[in-house]
């Protein structure tokens, strides 16, 4: 579950990036965040995996309450919410494997335990048969799969996707997609950030809208007419 409540964020130089924001995300649930660039929807994701910070307002992701949440406790936020980008930030110099197998690292858990859940996630992804292989050497649409395997190989309850399908063609946008759909039937939250009217129009979820920092739009199933 995700809940925001009263939440405002304003940066340093003075923007007012989110403003007095009241939202609720159950557990399972798949929401896309739309709106013009610039209204809000990476500030509003960056809060919920603490990339930033809200300036006021409570927010609570899963167990964790943010607003008492401490440095310590941050590694354990983001094992809980998974994130991908449109420019997936993989580690270049990193094999497929390695860049998910990296994310698991850190948890502690064994070398056997590792091998086989991220051979298990590749497969997932249906990169069986490019573990080996560097980003560079990978499509756009390959990279994001393995941007989506290492986002998910902790099992997260949150998938947190910041305009996941920018970067590709229709085709594998859609494939994309449809990975996302796959794993919040699994149970997972699915939250996206796009663009994408297509998708929106297409593939019916919950909508959730922002407008210079304001929530104008909040429905299940809606229409997405953006000119842009
Ligand atoms: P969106 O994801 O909808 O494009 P953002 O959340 O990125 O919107 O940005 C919302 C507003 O906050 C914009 O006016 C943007 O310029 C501003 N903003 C985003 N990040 C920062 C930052 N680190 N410092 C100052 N202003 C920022
Ligand atoms: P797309 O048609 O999806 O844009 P590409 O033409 O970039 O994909 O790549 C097609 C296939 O070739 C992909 O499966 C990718 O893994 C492989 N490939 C692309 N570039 C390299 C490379 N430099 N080394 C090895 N394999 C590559």
């Amino acid at each position: 579950m995700i809940q925001l409540t009263n939440v405002s964020k304003r940066y340093e130089n003075g923007v007012v990036a989110l403003n007095d924001i009241n939202l609720r995300i159950e557990q399972g649930e798949f929401a896309y965040l739309v709106g013009p660039s610039g209204s809000g929807k990476s500030t509003l994701m960056k809060i919920l995996y603490r990339e930033e910070i809200q300036t006021q307002g409570k927010v609570v992701v899963g167990k964790y309450h943010l607003n008492r949440l401490k440095p310590k406790d941050v590694p354990m936020l983001r094992r809980q919410v998974g994130v991908i980008f449109q420019d997936f930030k993989l580690l270049p110099s990193l094999t497929a494997y390695e860049n998910v197998a990296y994310a698991m690292e850190v948890t502690g858990k064994s070398r056997k335990e590792i091998k086989k859940r991220v051979k298990e996630v590749m497969e997932l992804v249906g990169l069986r048969t490019k573990v080996n292989q560097y980003p560079n050497e990978l499509s756009g649409g390959e990279q994001q799969r393995v941007s989506i395997a290492r986002a998910i190989v902790n099992h997260p309850r949150i998938l947190v996707a910041d305009e996941p399908t920018g970067n590709l063609d229709p085709e594998n946008a859609i494939e994309i997609f449809r990975l996302l759909e796959r794993i919040n039937q699994n149970g997972t939250t699915v939250l996206m950030g796009t663009h994408n009217d297509h998708l929106v129009n297409e593939f019916k979820h919950r909508l959730i809208r922002l407008e210079k920092g304001n929530l104008v739009r909040d429905e299940y199933e809606g229409e997405y007419n953006e000119k842009h």
